[in-house]
């Protein structure tokens, strides 16, 4: 594409189109890279500069881009229907997929109910748990818990479970109120991981000893707190989380949607500990990329709360026009045919090893506080001063700078503050992932100079 076409484009962009989490004057004062067409692991833009997929498009994609499988799947789906109404009504694909999720997730959830992105996912776990304590005669237990620095998607439902105050602190008004917990954060408690373990876990427990009668559900992102800067659970706490849960009689909401479909080494990071959530959360990676489906699984418990006689009223009456869309699910099933076929999952654990090796080297750059891996989720903490693990002044957007000098070297990715996030499709070749690591590494060596 000629250079004049992509100015056009720009200059279309500038007056027509509001980026999503983007300081549009900082956007239109750089120069944008406006993908045109993407291939396996890279992104092709209008000028023909190729870059690594280093975030898989926010967390999204799994196999690569223009997947032929995935692509037939569409076709093949969009030959018979792209869409008609799960209000009252079913159709093939999102039967299909129930099954199927049901069948891959932890065995207490029983039953899935979809949606389109993991914040309206998130509001139906929420929504759905508050209703049960009515339905079943409890109707005092309203109030949730969730964590301090938790993400768990942008709608108001969602802002309000959520804890990170960049993003959120300025819809405090707005937001219903919630008991906030402290999320494990080892290398910033002054103490030991476990030390810092027990730390939140007596701070959950006295909550829950002093008003569980009035909490309906915890709600908690699994092994990894993803937007607020990948930081990852010492062993043993999601396990106690969900015992004092049990015990308080409170129902566990995990989000699964940045952890769900393998991104951590496991299916679902609730594996690690074998903990069984009353309500998951699954999205981004559901459909492999491709097209916005997400669902909220729930226990048959919760489910026969809700299935009565009309006339008692007891109906959960939430819904969007797209639930259960059949493009999205026909999809979604042939992205999880190739998890079986590729051995995705054998994928992960190798390419998970030389990750590893790779960010082994990283640790010894000057400002580079701590790396944190689980799978192919990694954070990169940058510091000013490693000593101290002082931050750098936020304004100074150390971690932005990077990911300029990063995708000036072909890998695009996106800082969450002053951590360097790094996720690339899940099926990533192990030698294109040695070059997204060896960029990301240069990357910051160059970026922080
Ligand atoms: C991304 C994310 C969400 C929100 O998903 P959207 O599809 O962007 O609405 C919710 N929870 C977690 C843990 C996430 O990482």
């Amino acid at each position: 594409m000629t250079a004049r076409r992509y100015q056009e484009l720009l200059e279309k962009n500038r007056r027509y189109l509001w980026n999503p989490f983007t300081q549009m004057k900082t956007y239109l004062e750089e120069e944008p890279v406006i993908v045109e067409r993407a291939e396996g692991v890279k992104l092709i833009d209008v000028r023909g500069r190729e870059y690594y997929d280093g975030n898989s498009s926010v967390w999204l994609n799994v196999h690569g881009h223009n997947q032929p499988r995935l692509n037939e799947a569409i076709r093949n789906q969009l030959e018979k229907v792209a869409h008609s109404a799960l209000l009252g009504m079913g159709n093939i694909p999102a039967i299909l997929l129930a099954e199927r999720l049901v069948r891959l997730t932890p065995k207490r959830v029983q039953k899935v109910f979809y949606s389109d992105s993991g914040a309206t996912a998130v509001e139906i776990g929420i929504k759905m748990a508050y209703q049960y304590w009515k339905n079943i005669g409890c109707p005092e237990k309203q109030a949730f818990i969730s964590m301090r620095n938790a993400y768990h998607g942008d709608t108001v439902g969602a802002v309000s479970v959520g804890g990170m105050d960049l993003f959120h602190s300025v819809f405090d008004r707005l937001l219903f109120d919630t008991i906030k917990v402290s999320y494990p954060y080892p290398y910033r408690y002054p103490g030991t991981a476990e030390e810092c373990k027990q730390a939140c876990l007596d701070e959950l427990k006295a909550v829950l000893a002093a008003q569980a009668d009035k909490i309906a559900g915890l709600i908690v992102e699994p092994m990894v707190q993803g937007a607020g800067g990948m930081i990852m659970m010492p062993p043993g706490y999601l396990a106690e989380v969900e015992r004092l849960c049990r015990k308080y009689n409170v129902l566990l909401l995990l989000d699964e949607v940045a952890t769900g479909f393998g991104r951590t080494g496991k299916m679902f990071a609730s594996e690690f500990e074998g903990v069984q959530p009353d309500i998951m959360t699954v999205g981004k990676k559901l459909t492999g990329g491709y097209l916005p489906v997400a669902a909220t699984l729930t226990s048959d418990e919760i489910y026969d709360a809700f299935y009565a006689d009309q006339a008692e009223a007891k109906t959960f009456f939430h819904g969007h026009s797209y639930t259960g869309n059949q493009l999205g699910c026909a999809v979604a099933l042939a992205n999880l045919d190739l998890y079986e076929e590729e051995n995705l999952l054998h994928h992960i654990e190798q390419a998970s090893e030389v990750l590893k090796n790779e960010l082994e080297a990283m640790k010894s750059l000057p400002h580079v506080g701590e790396v944190r891996q689980l799978g192919l989720m990694v954070g990169i903490e940058l510091v000013k001063d490693k000593q101290t693990k002082e931050l750098y002044p936020w304004e100074m957007a150390v971690g932005a700078r990077v990911c300029r000098v990063a995708r000036e070297k072909g890998l695009i990715t996106r800082p969450l503050d002053h951590v360097i996030t790094f996720m690339p499709p899940l099926a990533t070749p192990l030698s294109d992932l040695r070059k997204m690591a060896n960029i990301l590494t240069e990357a910051i060596q160059e970026g922080m100079e």
